[in-house]
């Protein structure tokens, strides 16, 4: 996923870093490997409480999956090996888990849980203010 793994993904730094596997779990690890969809991580990053495999790390870790599947699609059309509305179902033969849209769903979860709807009718009257 990216070029330099002496370097953490999230803050920069050199110390301390382990090669993580973004797609991970038995199958995922090796997957990864073949495909290049690895990172740097500091420690903290890492296995820290908010770090990929922390227990408040939930989100970090989805997001970073969907990203790898990004970086892998993109990587994959432009390479000329497959178009972009054939990449997704490559993916999920691959891979078997569509992360990206995991993600997206898991974020509108987060978002109905924390806004109430007079909220939401406020940032919708926000958004589109001037449009109509
Ligand atoms: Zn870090
Ligand atoms: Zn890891």
């Amino acid at each position: 996923m990216t070029d330099d793994l002496t370097k953490c993904y999230y803050c920069g730094t050199t110390e301390n870093v382990d090669t993580h596997h973004c797609i991970h779990g038995k199958i995922g690890r090796k997957l990864s490997t073949q495909y290049h969809l690895l990172v740097g991580l500091c420690e903290e990053h890492h296995r820290g409480r908010f770090g990929v495999h922390g227990k408040y790390g939930y989100e970090k870790d989805l997001k970073l999956k969907a990203e790898a599947q990004q970086k892998w699609e993109e990587r994959r059309v432009k390479k000329g090996k497959s178009t972009p509305d054939e990449v997704r179902d490559e993916w999920m033969a691959i891979f078997g888990i569509d992360y990206i849209k995991e993600f997206d769903d898991f974020i509108h979860e987060c978002e109905r849980d924390f806004i109430t709807e007079e909220e939401e009718e406020r940032i919708f009257a926000e958004l589109y203010k001037g449009e109509n």
